[in-house]
C-alpha cells in the first residue's frame, strides 16, 4: 500500500475514533443502567440542560469549556475526553496495522468494543450481555464476509473456531475457579476468539497468554503493595481486552521474535 494511502486511512480512522469515542461514553454510561442509547439526547447529569452540538465536539468542547458544564458549572469528568482519545488512538492503530482490506471494519468494531467493555467492567465489575450478545454475531458476520471476500474460506472458518475454542477455554477456567472469572468474561472470550482466530491460532494463543500475564502481574503487584486484599475482585475483562489488542497490533513481530528465539522459526 502506498504511504500516502496509509496516512490518509489512519487520519480518517482517528477522526472516526473521536466520534465513536463520544458514542462510547454514551454506551458506557447508559447500557449498565439499562437505559436507551438513542433517547433521550445527551444532557448534563447535574442540571439536565441539553448539551448543544457545539458543546458536544469530542475532546475539543471539553477543553474549550475547561471541563465544566456551560449551564451549571458541573465538573465534567476527564474520563470523557480520555475515552474519546483512547478510541481515536486505538482505531488509528488498527487502521495502521490492518490497512485497506476487507477485514478492516471488523477490527475497528473489535477495538471499539473492547474499549467500551473494559471501561464498563472496571466501573461495574461485569460485562453486559446487552453488548456481547448483539456484537459477537455482528463481528462473526464481518469476519466471515472478509474471509470469503479475500478468497480464503479457511480463514473465515478459523475465526469461528477461534471463537468457540476461546469460549471453551475460559468456560473451563471459570468452572474450575468461579471466583477468578465470571460468565461475562467467558462470553467476551467468544468475541475476542473470533478476531484473534481470523489472524491465526498463534495470535489466539498469544492474546490469551498476554491477558493472563498482564492480569497476573498487576494482581501480584497490587497484592504486594497491599492496595487490594486477596478477596477483592479484580476485573479480568480489561486484561482480556488488552491481551487481544497486543496480539492484533503486535502479534506478527512478537510471534516472529518468539519463533526466532526458540529456534522454531
Ligand atoms: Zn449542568
Amino acid at each position: 500500500m502506498a504511504v500516502e494511502g496509509t496516512t490518509t486511512l489512519v487520519g480518517v480512522a482517528a477522526v472516526l475514533g473521536l466520534v465513536l469515542g463520544s458514542f462510547a461514553n454514551v454506551v458506557i454510561a447508559r447500557v449498565p443502567a439499562g437505559a436507551s442509547i438513542v433517547r433521550p439526547a445527551s444532557a448534563c447529569p447535574a442540571c439536565a440542560a441539553p448539551i448543544r452540538p457545539r458543546d458536544n465536539v469530542p475532546v475539543l468542547s471539553w477543553v474549550v469549556l475547561r471541563g465544566r458544564c456551560r449551564a451549571c458549572g458541573w465538573r465534567i469528568p476527564s474520563r470523557y475526553p480520555l475515552v474519546e482519545l483512547a478510541s481515536a488512538g486505538l482505531l488509528a492503530l488498527i487502521a495502521w496495522r490492518i490497512g485497506w482490506s476487507p477485514e478492516l471494519p471488523a477490527y475497528l468494531l473489535f477495538a471499539w468494543t473492547l474499549l467500551v467493555l473494559s471501561v464498563i467492567d472496571l466501573d461495574h465489575k461485569r460485562i453486559p450481555n446487552r453488548l456481547t450478545y448483539p456484537l459477537t454475531p455482528v463481528l462473526a458476520v464481518l469476519l466471515v464476509a472478509a474471509g470469503l471476500a479475500g478468497g480464503d474460506p479457511g480463514q473465515a472458518l478459523r475465526a469461528l473456531l477461534g471463537g468457540v475454542v476461546a469460549f471453551a477455554v475460559l468456560l473451563a477456567l471459570a468452572l474450575i475457579n468461579p471466583r477468578g472469572m465470571g460468565l461475562g468474561d467467558v462470553k467476551l472470550a467468544a468475541f475476542l476468539g473470533l478476531g484473534l482466530g481470523f489472524l491465526g491460532w498463534d495470535h489466539l494463543v498469544l492474546g490469551l497468554f498476554a491477558a493472563f500475564l498482564l492480569g497476573g502481574l498487576v494482581a501480584v503487584a497490587l497484592l504486594a503493595l497491599r492496595r487490594r486484599g486477596r478477596r477483592d475482585e479484580i476485573p479480568f475483562g480489561p486484561w482480556l481486552a488488552a491481551g487481544s489488542l497486543v496480539a492484533v497490533l503486535l502479534g506478527e513481530p512478537l510471534i516472529a521474535a518468539y519463533l526466532g528465539a526458540t529456534g522454531l522459526g
